[in-house]
């Protein structure tokens, strides 16, 4: 550790915020906006909101996660709804559960103009400092986060501090034989605070992620590629944003394949490859697997699918998506230019592999805050995410969790059948995850009711009772969900007669006649026939709001499966509001095997759900705990 005592400057705040990523900035933003006096640090302002890899927001899963983020009343579905270059909604050929929204962001623009909110914010101070020591006092035997101290010497005092330190704890990038100890873009990488955590005894691990290179868009040809253009009409990702503001025109992304050729390349050059050589040392994403891994693993599939994606408006660098890598500079150029389109590349960023300390996040509650230290919460790719949503999606849920803290009321925990973010953050925190953790529609058993299209009717009321959510928003939604329920009612109540007029239109639409009355919900359950189509058969309808439409047919159109889920969701919900002690000794629940045992003394679950959802905990043992545990209150009353 430097000395750096000689620095007396000692100053007071009440939560710092250790990172300006898009965990840090939620975080940041959450705990100012609700009075809290905050600083945020960060190694280099100029990377505040950094976007290090793929330069969009969004995409399958990831755009549930946006939307609940701005429901709750976070920032990150505002600035790429600000800072867009091109829009589409993935997977509208499948169910509305499925839906994503997914936007191209102009990187140098997200970022400044995250920063622009940030330095706009009442009680929010920015500093540029590494933060390189947290320091800590005992109480009751637990440790309490007492300040922090930057590599100047200067000592921040606080009452709580969150970590959302990303992929730069003493992180190192690889390209080929090549390693710098820098973290993402060349920046500095912050190698001081791990030994603190350590000393501290906070568990870390090693991972890593990669990137693919950045290319000169001018030395690419595009005749050889297939254009992607966004949707027509574009959706916010903001409930708060007007949809007519955004739109706009749009620029393309491009499609293309690596070949046979690159991948004989990759094959022949594996052996100076960071990861097959074994010098990188972290676990990467199996969801977002380097070239060599895609080549090694999929050896069977013929090509690869490659996006070239812009960065921004006011540049030529493109990203190669799908091809992240860490082979030598030589060999990326040779693999680079088999690809259709890419003969002439000329590559202005190297692509690389970065490692990082971070988190093992069984030492997390639900709440984001560690079991063994009061006031410190971790956030971000420092609790083993990959994913700027992932890394938003925490932030925003550790920094209101701060603040009740201080506050002395309940953390906000989100469940898996209230948000993505809940299934996200008991993952992490429950599964033994041995990798970068990225979310996916199949992580959430509930997703049909976890649309990102009702994030606003499932998350505006916590948003407003945290008092991120101005009234006005929040009564916007109340009248929604008012409009939504009054529209439900009135189909399931409208008659629809079998009269000569109405078979013929039926029959007009490749629709069955009908024998009986039928209401109007029961035809708009017909696939062929939609809301707007119904319109002739139902003259007294209210005029209503698109979205409001959107919930209403999603909702008559799937109300079987919905109510379904409801059952499954109100039989989770018995386990989950099942406590388990925070003291409890599990040497002394006599019956339980022994890996149940290790594994829930290591996890220290705080319900029967969560017990239910460790890797090692079977039914039975689930059944053992609840017999003890009613013995247990009995005890008590
Ligand atoms: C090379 C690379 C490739 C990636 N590839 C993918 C991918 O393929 N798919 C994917 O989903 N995600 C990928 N990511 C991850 C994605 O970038 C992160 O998930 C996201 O940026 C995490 O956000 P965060 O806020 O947790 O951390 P970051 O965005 O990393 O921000 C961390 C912040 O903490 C600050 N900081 C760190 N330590 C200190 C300290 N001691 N003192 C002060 N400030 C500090 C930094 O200055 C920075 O502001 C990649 C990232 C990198 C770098």
């Amino acid at each position: 550790m430097p000395d750096i005592s000689k620095n007396e400057l000692k100053l007071n705040t009440d939560i710092c915020v250790i990172g300006a990523g898009h965990a840090g900035c939620e975080a940041a933003l959450a705990c100012a906006r609700l009075g809290f006096e905050t600083m945020i640090f960060t190694v280099s302002i100029d990377s505040i909101a950094l976007m290090p890899c793929n330069p969009n927001i969004g995409g399958t899963s990831k755009g549930h996660l946006v939307r609940e983020i701005d429901a709750l009343g976070g920032e990150m579905g505002k600035n790429i709804d600000k800072t867009f270059i091109q829009s589409k909604m993935l997977n509208v050929s499948k169910g509305p559960a499925v839906h994503s929204l997914r936007a191209q962001a102009d990187k140098s623009d997200y970022s400044r103009s995250m920063r622009r909110v940030l330095e706009n914010q009442e009680n929010l101070t920015i500093k540029q400092a590494e933060i390189v020591e947290i320091l800590f006092e005992g109480e009751n035997g637990k440790k309490k986060v007492k300040g922090v101290v930057t590599n100047t010497g200067t000592t921040y005092y606080c009452k709580a501090a969150i970590l959302c330190t990303g992929t730069y704890l003493k992180a190192r990038c690889l390209c080929g034989e090549s390693i710098t100890y820098t973290g993402p873009s060349g920046l500095q990488a912050a190698n001081s605070l791990s030994a603190s955590l350590i000393e501290n005894g906070i568990k870390l691990r090693r991972f890593k992620t990669g990137t693919p290179a950045r290319m000169d868009g001018k030395s690419l040809d595009y005749s050889k590629m297939e254009e992607q253009f966004g949707d027509e009409r574009i959706v916010p990702f903001s409930f708060s944003t007007d949809p007519e503001s955004v739109q706009k025109e749009q620029v393309s992304c491009w499609l293309t394949y690596t070949n046979e050729e690159t991948h004989n390349i990759i094959r022949d050059n594996l052996d100076r490859s960071p990861i097959y050589a074994g010098i990188i040392e972290g676990t990467g994403p199996r969801y977002c697997p380097s070239i060599e891994d895609k080549v090694v693993k999929f050896a069977e599939k013929e090509r690869h699918q490659v996006f070239i994606e812009p960065e921004g408006l006011y540049t030529d660098e493109m990203y190669v998506g799908g091809m992240s890598s860490s082979l030598p500079e030589d060999v990326q150029l040779k693999m680079y230019r088999t690809v259709p389109g890419l003969e002439n590349c000329r590559i202005v960023r190297n692509a690389y592999a970065i490692e990082y300390d971070c988190l093992e996040p069984n030492q997390l509650q639900l709440s984001l805050e560690t079991k063994d230290i009061t006031g410190l919460f971790c956030a971000g790719q420092f609790n083993g995410s990959s994913g700027y949503e992932e890394a938003a999606a925490q932030g925003i849920i550790a920094g209101i969790n701060a603040c009740r803290k201080l506050s002395g009321k309940e953390p906000i925990i989100l469940d898996r059948s209230e948000a993505y973010i809940g299934v996200l953050i008991d993952d992490l925190v429950t599964k033994d995850n041995r990798e970068p953790y990225r979310m996916m529609t199949s992580r959430a058993e509930h997703r049909l009711l976890l649309r990102q299209d009702n994030a606003d009717l499932r998350l505006r009321r916590v948003g407003h009772e945290v008092g991120l959510v101005s009234d006005e928003l929040y009564e916007k939604t109340v009248l929604k969900q008012k409009l939504i329920d009054e529209e439900v009612s009135r189909l399931k109540s409208v008659i629809v007669g079998a009269s000569s007029r109405v078979c013929k239109f039926l029959e007009e639409h490749g629709s069955s006649p009908l024998h009986t009355g039928t209401s109007l919900a029961e035809l708009l359950c017909r696939p062929e026939l939609s809301y707007e189509i119904l319109s002739e058969l139902d003259p007294e309808r209210p005029i209503l709001p698109n979205d409001v439409i959107e919930q209403v047919v999603i909702f008559i159109k799937y109300e079987g499966y919905i109510e379904r889920q409801m059952i499954l969701v109100n039989r989770f919900k018995k386990n989950e509001k099942r406590l388990i002690p925070s003291d409890i000794d599990y040497d002394d629940v006599s019956s339980l095997r022994l890996e149940a045992r290790q594994k829930l003394k290591q996890f220290r679950p705080e319900n029967v759900g969560q017990a239910s959802r460790i890797s090692g905990v079977t039914p039975a043992d689930v059944s053992v705990l609840l017999i003890y545990l009613s013995r247990f209150n009995e005890s008590k009353d």
